[in-house]
């Protein structure tokens, strides 16, 4: 029997092979045979890497997204692809769109930064088997000798996360989409005597409909009755199940149920309920970079054993590592203390082998047992270090409470309008300016050390002025100085701060080829030097017009980076708010009149249970607020957030109390925007009036008809008037002429009345 398993592991590769693979093979530089061949080449690694676990997943690797893959594998391929003949030429057209074909949407994945394609049916969707991958998968790893446990998504998430491009619903497929996952199980049974199957299905920690939990019974009643040969384990992760759920997966005839106690602690409390089923119990944390702490693991494990007996408890992680980096093998510039707190796939791996070892009472040899040593001594310096512990800062935050402005919005605003002196339809943009590759190359060039600090400095600066005299050229109203001095807008803040610290490899898939690499957020974080005065007083001393300062919020800087897991997340977004608290300060000093704290990824932190929702916006909303509320009632407070759905949220936005919003809309059509109207939302609003996602450049017309628009659900005088997101992916021959056309519509509009 089994006694530990990987829910995932990365499939982008050790250093990005598959990204850079990928890509040669997109520009033609190799051809399918040889991209195929180093897929291959990266799957049999992989499976090696992770040989040291009972059971290792198949199928989980994948050349663009599993969510994909399993479109492919229900034989769901949108009618509009129809005319693509060549497999490889179909699967990444849908994924990226060609030519002739816009690509399927694609989506978060539940409340990670990873990204999947949305499967969409409709009436006329046909269903048919393609086992392919999964059986040479399968077999691929029988090679190597090791037990293949095969991944595929569960009905209930595949359904659940589908969207319909007609009136009809994902539920209705039901019966269909069963048959076709129970002619794959038949096809899986007939490859071996006895084959593990884990069907993903994270939905089940949301709250699930009647609908959703009749769906999941019928589901798992009918696959778990297949084959004797087979054993089914109900994957969850991201949260905790709750007992009903439990209850029906444990009545059904499968082998064993996944929970995860890093991030579904509660689980705890429901496990009387799965009965005789195994446990696959995620220990080890998925989503986080910090080494586990494996004594009081194993502790916990035998807590557990009080109600599920030990040969049934399969030790696991808490969901794929597929969320964390590979290997922390390339990282030899952090610091050497910081990096033996981490632990990345590959050493997550290792620490699952010893917790079950210790969990097992197994004998264990002399590296093993300094390996646990070394464990239990990182723990003990992780929690004592002075690196991570600032006393006074916790000092220093006790008085840091204030989390309301002087005066209400309505009285603030009559004095801004007065300070600032904009009309209704005030022009704007989101902050950044197109990042040329003569940027780039500066960049670079400063980070190799080839040109001075000095040098840099004049180059960002030259840039500046630039982008300012374009700006004032176009008749823009209120001017931003472009953010060249930022590659990301939470790593320049990050690489700034006491407490952060940065990997040279940590990898992690976002979507397709494209990865990001998280900085790491390890202790107590404070300010050394002021971040951001220097360019945006530098901007605004070249201009009469009024410049806006941009930050990065404490919310969105905490949901991007790796945060620790020692203190509660919303201590730390307190942290973020004093250093951004005294930014303001030091710009509104030097007298800059508008800041905008950018709270681009505010949403995605939202907790996936109904339950905890409440709790994250209450801190959430506080944090921001004691970032702002130090700011003079002449300053005016803006936040720009990258989503338009703000139905749910819209109360919460507004207790934010920013002064002006902008959203981004212009994908999402005007309909979305009701919400503000039919609350009565407060504050002053800026839905993006053009996609700055595409290249092209919206006509004055055009964009005369959306103000139009916008001015029956707004008042002119609530009114801003901006592009939908920062254009910093952009090039300039696409910014001027779209800033251009904008400010020539706003003149048309304001000459109207
Ligand atoms: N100020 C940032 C920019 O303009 C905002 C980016 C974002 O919303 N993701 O790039
Ligand atoms: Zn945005």
């Amino acid at each position: 029997m089994p006694k530990n398993s990987i829910i995932g592991f990365p499939r982008i590769g050790k250093q990005r092979e598959l990204k850079f693979a990928l890509e040669a093979f997109w520009t033609g530089k190799i051809n399918k045979g040889e991209l195929l061949k180093s897929a291959e080449e990266l799957r049999l690694k992989r499976l090696k890497h992770q040989s040291s676990v009972d059971l290792v997943s198949v199928n989980d690797f994948s050349l663009y997204d599993t969510m994909l893959d399993m479109i492919v594998m229900l034989g769901a391929i949108p009618q509009r692809f129809a005319d693509i003949k060549d497999d490889l030429t179909l699967y990444f057209a849908m994924a990226r769109g060609d030519k002739t074909h816009t690509a399927m949407e694609m989506t978060k994945w539940f409340n990670t930064n990873y990204h999947y394609i949305v499967p969409e049916l409709s009436k006329s969707t046909r269903f048919f088997l393609n086992p392919s991958k999964i059986v040479h998968e399968y077999k691929e790893a029988k090679t190597l000798g090791i037990t293949p446990k095969i991944n595929i998504i569960g009905l209930l998430t595949f359904l659940s996360l589908s969207k319909s491009v007609d009136e009809s619903n994902p539920y209705e497929h039901f019966e269909k989409v069963l048959g076709i996952y129970e002619e794959l199980l038949n096809t899986i049974a007939a490859l071996d005597d006895e084959v593990f199957v884990q069907f993903d299905e994270p939905i089940v920690v949301m709250d699930l409909t009647e609908e959703q939990k009749t769906l999941l019974r019928l589901t798992y009643e009918k696959l778990s009755k297949i084959s004797p040969k087979l054993k089914l384990i109900v994957q969850t992760y991201f949260d905790y199940v709750d007992k009903e759920s439990i209850e029906i997966l444990a009545d059904t005839d499968i082998w064993g149920i996944g929970l995860d106690f890093v991030h579904g602690k509660e689980n705890i409390e429901n496990l009387k309920s799965i009965n005789d089923k195994h446990l696959i119990a995620g220990v080890v944390d998925g989503r986080n970079i910090w080494i586990s702490d494996i004594k009081s693991v194993a502790g916990f494990l035998e807590e557990i054993t009080k109600t599920v007996s030990k040969e049934r408890v399969i030790v696991s992680t808490s969901c794929s590592l597929l969320h964390v980096p590979y290997s922390l093998c390339y990282e030899n510039k952090i610091d050497t203390d910081i990096k033996e707190w981490l632990s990345f796939s590959l050493e997550k791996l290792d620490e699952i082998v010893l917790i079950t070892k210790l969990f097992n009472n197994q004998v264990l040899n002399n590296s093993e047992k300094f390996k646990i040593e070394t464990n239990e001594k990182a723990n003990i310096s992780r929690k004592n270090s002075p690196k991570i512990h600032n006393s006074a800062l916790s000092e220093k935050l006790k008085s840091f409470t204030n989390i309301s402005r002087s005066l209400s919005f309505k009285e603030r605003i009559k004095i801004q309008k007065k300070a600032l002196n904009y009309q209704p339809l005030a022009t704007t943009t989101i902050g950044s300016f197109p990042q040329t590759s003569e940027l780039r190359n500066l960049r670079s060039a400063f980070k190799k050390g080839e040109i001075s600090l000095e040098l840099y400095e004049e180059g960002i600066k030259n840039l500046i002025k630039e982008c300012i005299k374009i700006q004032e050229t176009i008749g823009l109203d209120i001017l931003v100085h472009g953010e060249f001095e930022r590659n990301d807008m939470v790593e320049y803040f990050g690489e700034q701060l006491e407490g952060y610290a940065f990997t040279q490899n940590g990898w992690v898939q976002s979507y397709g080829s494209r990865c990001v690499k998280p900085p790491l957020l390890f202790g107590d974080i404070t300010r050394i030097n002021p971040m951001t005065l220097k360019w945006i007083t530098y901007a605004q001393s070249l201009t009469d017009k009024v410049v806006k300062g941009m930050l990065t919020g404490p919310v969105t800087i905490l949901n991007w980076s790796f945060v620790r897991n020692d203190i509660p997340r919303e201590q730390t977004a307190k942290q973020l708010a004093f250093v951004l608290h005294n930014e303001i300060e030091d710009l509104q000093n030097a007298g800059i009149k508008i800041i905008q704290v950018d709270e681009a990824a505010f949403k995605e932190g939202y907790p996936l249970r109904e339950s905890k929702k409440r709790n994250y916006e209450t801190w959430a909303v506080e944090s921001f607020k004691l970032a702002t509320s130090g700011a003079k009632e002449s300053v005016q407070i803006h936040t720009h957030m990258c989503y338009s759905n703000f139905n749910d949220i819209i109360k919460t936005i507004e207790a934010m109390d920013a002064d002006v919003i902008s959203i981004e809309t212009a994908r999402a059509g005007n309909k979305i925007l009701k919400i503000f109207k039919e609350t009565d939302y407060g504050q002053e609003i800026g839905p993006g009036i053009y996609d700055i996602h595409s290249p092209r450049i919206p006509s004055i017309e055009e964009m005369t008809v959306q103000i139009k628009a916008l001015l029956e659900i707004f008042p002119k005088e609530k009114l801003w008037i901006n592009p939908d997101c920062g254009l910093k992916t952009r090039k300039w021959e696409e910014v001027t002429p779209s800033l251009k056309n904008m400010v020539e519509a706003v003149k048309i509009i304001r000459s109207l009345k």
